[in-house]
């Protein structure tokens, strides 16, 4: 399988900057595992005692004007925005989040813009219960980095190459709405839709689904949560599982909500398969979980959606869609990649 630009960047980079073995976990996943607290031992390279009780999951991303967001948008929404994607990372690991560190760069100091983006990015830390700690704030142009940080029994986070041969593949929530957001935010769809309101409130103030990732700690094989487009993101559950595929089964997308909301066809399935900035979280759990599943769905009053499954990969294909006909066909993988040469 051809790796993304980005993931390929990285890795040509920036793995193997750590010793071996004093992470739980590096590079790779939706965030890093600090076992917490750090032995003098681990410090110099030796494994976790026996009996570690707990990891300290690590996250970072950046928001960056004209690239992420609109440098005139709602700031009040940027704010909650920010906050919000990294608390998804984390939420992907199913690790509760706890604090978070922010890094401004900010033009100019201007309280008009300042006060509301505090505003919103309070919002989030109040309704997700964690505590501003740090920073750094400096003058340029326009970048938000936030550094989340969240805990997880030790051995209990949810990695993305967990997956096993027959699990049933879920999605949380519905994927697919930011993008249509983002279609009217760039005038290709018509804010008069009856879905208008809730696309744009989707891609504005994407909801990180932190409590169905802590109930699905001891339930889902395998976890990540969508950034960058269904198709793509769903790739890497096999990144690391070359005898895998990812089957997405056609007639159990949820396209059918998007249709209702007024989207045509084809911009509708393009955001669903491909378009990003969803934050809903993607997982694999054995069929005999499926009560379980739900419950959790229940529990976080959060719902989901099972969409495929996890099968032996053939003819070196990792993402393939079982047509509503029945037929078996390679899908292409599609989403939003910083590097990615546009043809
Ligand atoms: P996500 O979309 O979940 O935030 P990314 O696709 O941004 O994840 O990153 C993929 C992985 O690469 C993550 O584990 C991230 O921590 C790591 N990564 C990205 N950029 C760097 C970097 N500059 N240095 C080290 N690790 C990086
Ligand atoms: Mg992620």
């Amino acid at each position: 399988m051809s790796i993304s630009p980005e993931f390929a960047l990285i890795h040509r980079h920036f793995a193997g900057c750590a010793p071996p073995n004093f992470l739980a976990l590096g590079i790779g996943d939706d965030a890093a595992l600090l076992p917490w607290p750090v032995a003098d031992a681990q410090r110099r390279g030796n494994p976790p005692p026996a009996g570690q009780k707990a990891a300290l999951a690590i996250t970072t991303d950046t928001l960056v004007a004209g690239v992420h967001f609109f440098a005139d948008g709602d700031p009040a929404a940027l704010g909650w925005k920010a906050l919000a994607v990294n608390l998804s990372d984390l939420a992907a690991m199913g690790a509760r989040p706890v604090a978070f560190l922010l890094a401004l760069t900010i033009p100019k100091a201007d309280e008009q813009w300042l006060r509301p983006f505090v505003e919103g990015l309070a919002q989030c830390a109040r309704a997700y219960e964690v505590a501003l700690v740090g920073g750094d704030t400096t003058r340029g142009p326009l970048a938000i980095t936030i550094t989340a940080l969240g805990e997880v029994p030790w051995g209990e986070a949810v990695r993305r190459s967990g997956a096993q041969v027959g699990d049933d593949l879920w999605v949380s929530g519905q994927p697919g709405r930011a993008g249509l957001g983002l279609a009217i935010r760039k005038g290709q769809l018509a804010d008069s839709l009856c879905g208008a309101a809730e696309w744009l409130a989707a891609l504005d103030r994407p909801i990180p689904r932190v409590a169905l990732g802590l109930a699905l700690r001891t339930v889902a094989h395998a976890m990540l949560d969508l950034s960058d487009g269904l198709t793509q993101d769903a790739c890497h559950l096999v990144e690391e599982r070359p005898e895998l595929a990812v089957v997405l089964k056609e007639e159990w997308l949820p396209l059918a909500p998007l249709l209702d909301g007024g989207a045509p066809l084809a911009l509708a399935r393009t955001a669903l398969l491909a378009g990003g900035d969803d934050y809903e979280l993607l997982f694999t759990a054995p069929a005999t979980a499926r009560a379980a599943v739900l419950t959790a769905s229940k529990t976080s009053a959060t719902p989901v959606h099972r969409i495929g499954s996890i099968e032996p990969r053939s003819e070196g294909e990792p993402l393939m869609l079982k047509t509503t006909a029945g037929a078996m066909t390679p899908l292409t993988p599609r989403g939003w990649d910083p590097f990615r040469e546009e043809s």
